[in-house]
């Protein structure tokens, strides 16, 4: 039998005769002292996110910024599913489009990351580690036009070639995208990219993986770059 003792303005004690319930006892203890899952100081502004973690909503971009997934149980965080736990609305606005957003991997802007500017997608190397490079040793440009794109935003999927024009990119010439986005666009769900060498032969298939990124060990996880999200929230929070 271990028993807790906690101090907060009121004591309360918790009996653990069982280590299964030690989870529950703990989410109990968080909840009527009104704690943060991340920094385990008592909440002023709290949000609740999808996995019921709840937090500061400084805490919350923190943690976004940094990594993207829950330090208590590694859900991936994302603020459309977060809601602000005093008013019960939504944190921000729901997506819609992709347009106007850019999905990352590794939680990194720039490292073959696409942007979707409405007239121009792209995807950005601005950020690629100095072993990527094209055949002719040179790195690829900062930005690379999607060519031949369209969106469907009925099915939500995006259809899009790059072509690696001045050099082949690892012997390819050419990649196909075809991939479709989330219902709330927090992340492309399925899809893949098609790559073919110069001589126009399929050269890889690789998917686009749908779990939280600590648990992909082969394919492409992309998610919905929110640090412009944040930038936004707190913009309006200073108003
Ligand atoms: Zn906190
Ligand atoms: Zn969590």
């Amino acid at each position: 039998m271990i028993s807790y003792h906690v101090f907060s303005g009121k004591s309360l004690v918790y009996k653990l005769s069982d280590e299964n319930i030690v989870e529950e006892t703990l989410d109990r203890l968080f909840l009527d002292l009104n704690l943060c899952y991340f920094c385990l100081g008592s909440i002023t502004d709290g949000i609740l996110p999808d996995c019921l973690h709840q937090a500061c909503r400084q805490c919350i971009y923190q943690v976004i910024e940094n990594d993207a997934s829950c330090p208590h149980c590694k859900a991936d965080l994302f603020l459309t599913e977060c809601t602000v736990i005093s008013t019960s609305d939504p944190l921000i606005k729901p997506i819609e489009s992709p347009f106007g957003h850019s999905y990352i991997q590794e939680n990194t802007v720039g490292l073959a990351s696409y942007h979707f500017d409405p007239l121009d997608p792209y995807i950005s190397y601005e950020n690629a580690p100095d072993d990527w490079l094209l055949d002719n040793n040179q790195k690829p440009p900062e930005k690379v036009k999607f060519r031949d794109w369209s969106y469907n935003p009925i099915t939500r999927k995006f259809r899009g070639n790059i072509v690696w024009t001045e050099a082949t990119f690892d012997g390819d010439a050419l990649w196909k995208y075809e991939f479709v986005f989330s219902r709330n666009f927090n992340k492309i769900e399925s899809g893949r990219v098609t790559s073919y060498n110069a001589e126009n032969e399929i050269s890889q298939v690789t998917r686009f993986r749908n779990k939280p990124r600590q648990m992909v060990h082969d394919g492409l996880v992309y998610t919905l770059n929110q640090f412009p999200l944040i930038l936004k929230a707190n913009d309006k929070k200073l108003q």
